[in-house]
């Protein structure tokens, strides 16, 4: 079997109502398509922030990275992902190259697991369990009554564990921004009201997670989750920006909640310094941007050896799903998959089946490869031309 074409799709989904919120904002999403001389279709995602800028930019990135894999056997999963790695070496090899790579890395073991008709975690090394624990998020809260309406509602739908930001109602440009790492006295108050009606709102065994989205200094973000621990919070996730492993381990050695982060860590090399440095109770990667399924159980089975828990990020669409799900199935020390919200069926257009989920946990059946496949005709409907000049809004998803 050879490859004939990988190709990446920049779709729009319009704006609409999410379990119960006005989500107004229109959502893209980044796809990878690799098509083979036997007519068996892989398919990839990398969507990335902020959505209409790095959206489009990585689509470019991947169309001509693509034409290095007309040819190839698209079963040489570990050798083409090295040829891009160590290709691109010059551009930088974490970053944009490991989301291109991890789309398609993805798509490939799609296609050999429609090939060989099993799905993904049989190729991995089986299952170790019978369904994947599912984390959402609700809307990002705006005040404490907001978050006690949406957290009820998270429980109510049979969920766990859930995960919000609750000072992202002081950002005024979205979650990416870092200037001074400081937070005034008001945000910091309401978003310690914030948490505390949470955890008043769902009792004491429900997990709540904090993100703190890479945005505060050292100071700053020890003091946030010092506070935030009288409410039991169950981990707060990238307190400092990621470029400095030095500045997480002061906050890891001051702080009581426990600390996850890697989100915006790519490729097994650089989790070495957050293992070897005690600077994470749970480590995070996202399965489309840290270098795909063939990536993230190279990951999974380091944290394994240091029996650390992996709980792979997700912030996009339905592969980012499907394919966490099929590694996690294989992984020992798996402890919950995040997804964007716990009403997916706004994916439903865009694939071929829903996503199985009862009670905040999601099944996956003997479909081969990731397990779902795209509508192609979604897709074209709502391509979107990324050569067309855009107004910069980096609060956009
Ligand atoms: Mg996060």
């Amino acid at each position: 079997m050879k490859i004939t074409r990988a190709r990446s799709w920049v779709v729009k989904q319009p704006a609409r109502k999410i379990d119960n919120q006005l989500k107004i904002k229109d959502r893209g999403f980044v796809f990878i398509q690799v098509d083979t001389d036997e007519g068996i279709t892989g398919w990839g995602e990398i969507t990335t922030y902020p959505g209409p800028v790095a959206n489009r930019a990585i689509s470019a990135y991947v169309d001509q990275i693509g034409s290095w894999l007309v040819g190839e056997d698209p079963e040489d999963i570990e050798r083409i992902w090295n040829k891009i790695f160590r290709g691109m070496t010059y551009v930088g090899t974490r970053g944009a190259t490991s989301a291109a790579i991890s789309g398609i890395d993805i798509a490939l073991w799609d296609i050999k697991g429609k090939m060989l008709n099993q799905p993904v975690y049989k190729l991995l090394g089986g299952a170790v369990r019978d369904k994947i624990a599912l984390y959402c998020h609700p809307p990002e809260p705006e005040n404490p009554e907001h978050i006690t309406k949406h957290a009820k509602d998270i429980v109510n739908a049979g969920y766990k564990a859930f995960k919000m930001d609750p000072m992202m109602h002081h950002l005024h440009v979205g979650n990416s921004t870092f200037l001074d790492g400081e937070i005034s006295a008001d945000a910091e108050e309401k978003a310690i009201e914030i948490v505390a009606a949470a955890r008043e709102a769902v009792g004491p065994k429900i997990e709540i997670l904090i993100d703190a989205h890479g945005l505060y200094n050292v100071p700053t973000a020890t003091r946030l989750a010092n506070r935030m621990a009288d409410w039991n919070i169950f981990w707060f996730e990238e307190p400092v920006p990621a470029e400095s492993w030095k500045a997480l381990k002061q906050v890891k050695e001051q702080v009581k909640p426990l600390i996850s982060v890697g989100e915006r860590l790519h490729t097994r090399w650089e989790f070495i310094p957050i293992f070897e440095n005690n600077l994470a109770d749970f480590v995070m990667p996202d399965i489309t941007w840290t270098g795909g399924i063939t990536e993230l159980k190279k990951i999974a089975t380091m944290a394994e050896a240091y029996y650390i828990p992996i709980s792979p990020h997700d912030a996009s669409g339905p592969i980012n799903v499907m394919s966490g799900a099929q590694v996690m199935m294989t992984v020992p020390n798996f402890y919950k998959l995040e997804t964007s919200r716990f009403d997916l069926s706004y994916y439903n257009e865009m694939i071929d089946k829903p996503l199985n989920i009862k009670n905040g946990d999601l099944y996956l059946d003997e479909s081969p490869g990731i397990g779902i496949n795209l509508n192609e005709e979604y897709l074209a409907a709502n391509e979107i031309d990324i050569n067309r000049p855009i107004e910069y809004d980096p609060s956009a998803d």
